[in-house]
């Protein structure tokens, strides 16, 4: 059964390819973006021509009053979330941890693990009675949390394995309250996140030909999206504390 998510970060890349994929199956959908308000426009745009319901959220996940409004103009353009999907995420600058600052690591675990967090708190609150009988959360973590991930980016793979985390302790503290918690862990899937890591996107195809063992190649966001549909659906009901790769066997 459909209901109301909010997917973070879904102007690009994968939370756009859920915020889409989300709409065609029938959900109403929150759209947040930190600052690209126009691919936000446009995913908005894209659910609403295939016969969705959409609107665009802005919100840094990492700002608490932010998490607090956007969850508040869910209420008010849809009713309480059903569901959410905590995608947003950063790489940081990648940095050889001999010149690491504590402020590049703040701000990634501020992104990645204290945004889902407090998305979750916003999120469990609507979710539980008497209001509400339950819903469903899904975390984007990383395999980094398991491969440590690419060069100079511990400070990420470290943040990605909070999350892992975050999904097992959460998912037994509201299985009573029949809020399912979830995490996949992409592998390499094309992104503008590789920019920054990895010198562009070709690099990236390059290392997926050598280091990705079915096709050789990156992933789409819709093969990432998928995944996260299924965890929200019903088919997902005796699922919770899963962490589920999608990575081509990376
Ligand atoms: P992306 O193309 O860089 O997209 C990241 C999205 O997060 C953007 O829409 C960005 O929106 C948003 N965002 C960043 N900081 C935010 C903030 N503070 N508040 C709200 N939104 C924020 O990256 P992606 O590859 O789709 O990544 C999505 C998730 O998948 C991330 O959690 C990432 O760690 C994970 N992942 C990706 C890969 C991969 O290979 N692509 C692999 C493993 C895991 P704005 O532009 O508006 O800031």
């Amino acid at each position: 059964m459909s209901g109301v998510v909010l997917v973070t970060g879904a102007g690009r890349g994968i939370g756009a390819a859920i915020a889409r994929l989300a709409g065609q199956r029938g959900y109403k959908v929150g759209v947040n973006y930190s600052r690209s308000a126009d691919d936000a426009k446009k995913v908005v745009d894209d659910i609403a021509r295939a016969g969705g319901k959409a609107i665009a959220i802005q919100g840094d996940v990492g700002e608490e009053k932010d998490v607090i409004a956007m969850f508040e103009a869910m209420d008010k353009a849809f009713g309480p979330v059903t569901a959410l999907v905590n995608n947003a995420g950063i790489l940081g600058k990648p940095t050889s941890t001999a010149k690491l600052g504590a402020d590049l690591v703040s701000h990634v675990l501020r992104v990645n693990v204290t945004g889902p967090l407090i998305c979750a708190r916003e999120a469990i609150r609507r979710m539980s009675p008497p209001t509400s009988k339950g819903g469903v959360i899904v975390n984007i973590g990383s395999i980094a949390a398991r491969t440590g991930g690419m060069a100079g980016c511990v400070t990420y793979a470290a943040s990605k394995g909070a999350l892992d985390s975050l999904t097992f302790g959460l998912a037994k503290e509201v299985g009573g309250l029949n809020i399912r918690v979830n995490c996949i862990r992409p592998g390499l899937v094309e992104s503008d996140i590789h920019d920054a890591a990895t010198g562009g996107i070709e690099a990236s195809h390059k290392a997926a030909k050598a280091t990705v063992p079915l096709g050789g190649r990156m992933g789409k966001p819709e093969e990432i999206a998928t995944m996260a549909l299924w965890l929200l659906s019903d088919e997902a009901s005796y699922v919770t504390a899963a962490v589920y790769d999608v990575s081509a066997g990376r």
